[in-house]
């Protein structure tokens, strides 16, 4: 757990780059580019550390406190806030491992293999992405194409991978990949986690993100064809444990971007009471405000929102108490579900209180709407956390989901 002046001093730097990146924020979502200078801010106020131990020179915030740190971040510009948070969870399985629970002989045994990774970021600004999800089979990662096999010295990996937020720019891509000739399935040691340097020879960006929302983040395809990379590539230095992590702690899997979608509802939310005041003369009681369908709606965005941040900072305290709990596990996928299917009634809801003018590019709010449509598309999507809770709870096998 980091201390609180850590956090104070996060949210401050958050604080003192907002007003930079809300700018940006509609550049990129209007260009459809990313939000390269965003990035440098991040990267210039030490932001990449967010959640790496302090005792290897990051800020060591818990995973409630970086929920509080992306939110703010994201009501700035969601499409930075989701680049960060593919950096976080790719570093968020890594600084787990140092995590109390962990007797000294195992932290020993993976302490290279972080600090080396650690190290890349900060000393050396480093931007890791996440390429897991692929063109046929989205997040399921049971069903990866993506292959891997031995040669002298390391791996060659060839595969397709969709959705890939900051492809292009970040410098390296954690890939999971299945052992070749192995069966698709649940065997998770056929998995494996490879950490690629975005410049290997045979690593392609596809240049095909043009979406509804969340369009800053550049989510193209990458193609990875005869990609060498050496032995000590593999996550931990070791094969086939890829799908057992997502399974027995995938908090930063499926809540790593809670936060991220919390944040664009807050600031859903709060572009609405605002429109509103501003519409509502108060020394002549009239206007928006002194209507009673109004005053409702305003209430029923805040019980969506409120209701979702429950759940998510219930889902985080759970997560930091005991990341391997039944329970922790079930209050991570109804966060997921709640942040998924409120944030899209939020946002309708929000359009429809402010009025016409809100559809107008010129506002926020037009942005914040289609940002998001992305949230219940996020995994795990929220059909499959009503089959996990429901599995959960009956007590049924739940890695099925995966
Ligand atoms: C803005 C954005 C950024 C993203 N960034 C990244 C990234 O950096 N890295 C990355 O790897 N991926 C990323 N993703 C991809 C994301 O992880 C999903 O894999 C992707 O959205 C899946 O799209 P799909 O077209 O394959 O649809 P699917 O998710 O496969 O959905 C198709 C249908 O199947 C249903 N479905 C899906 N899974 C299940 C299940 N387990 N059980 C039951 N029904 C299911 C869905 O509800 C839907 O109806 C991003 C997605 C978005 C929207």
């Amino acid at each position: 757990m980091a201390s609180d002046s850590n956090l104070a001093v996060v949210l401050d730097r958050i604080a003192a780059i907002k007003p930079a990146l809300q700018k940006q924020a509609k550049i990129s979502d209007r260009d459809n580019c990313f939000p390269t200078e965003s990035l440098e801010l991040i990267k210039k106020e030490g932001l990449l550390n967010l959640i790496i131990p302090t005792s290897f020179g990051g800020f060591g915030l818990s995973f409630l406190e970086y929920q509080h740190s992306i939110a703010q971040l994201s009501q700035a510009c969601a499409a930075t806030a989701a680049s960060l948070n593919m950096h976080c969870i790719v570093l968020g399985a890594l600084a787990d491992v140092f995590s109390p629970r962990l007797n000294d002989d195992q932290k020993k045994f993976v302490w290279p293999y972080a600090e080396k990774i650690f190290n890349k970021v900060t000393q050396e600004n480093k931007v890791f992405a996440s390429a897991t999800s692929e063109p046929a089979t989205g997040a399921r990662y049971s069903k990866t194409k993506t292959t891997y096999h031995s040669v002298a010295g390391g791996y060659v990996i060839n595969g397709t991978k969709s959705f890939v937020t900051m492809a292009g720019y970040a410098d390296f891509y954690s890939v999971i990949a299945r052992k070749k000739d192995a069966e698709e399935g649940m065997d998770s040691y056929s998995l494996t986690f490879f950490i690629v340097p975005s410049d290997a020879p045979g690593v392609r960006v596809v240049e095909d993100w043009d979406t509804l929302g969340m369009r800053g983040t550049q989510s193209h395809q990458v193609v990875f064809n005869d990609v060498f990379i050496p032995e000590e590539s593999a996550f931990l230095g070791i094969t086939g444990f890829a799908l057992m992590k997502i399974i027995q702690a995938p908090h930063w899997v499926t809540g790593g971007y809670l936060g991220v979608y919390l944040g664009i509802m807050e600031a859903s939310l709060n572009f609405a009471i605002n429109y509103i005041k501003e519409r509502t003369d108060k020394d002549n009681k009239t206007g928006l405000g002194y209507d009673a369908m109004i005053q409702a709606n305003i209430a029923k965005l805040y019980q969506l929102y409120q209701h979702a941040y429950n759940a998510v900072f219930d889902a985080a305290n759970r997560v930091i108490k005991d990341p391997h709990k039944k329970e922790t596990h079930q209050a991570l996928y109804l966060a997921k579900y709640v942040v998924g299917e409120n944030a899209v009634q939020l946002a309708v809801l929000a359009m429809k209180t402010c009025g016409g003018a809100a559809i107008h590019k010129k506002h926020d709010l037009e942005r914040y709407f289609r940002d998001s449509m992305c949230a219940p598309l996020m995994p795990v999507v929220s059909n499959a956390c009503e089959a996990f809770i429901g599995k959960s709870l009956i007590g049924l096998p739940t890695d099925t989901i995966w």
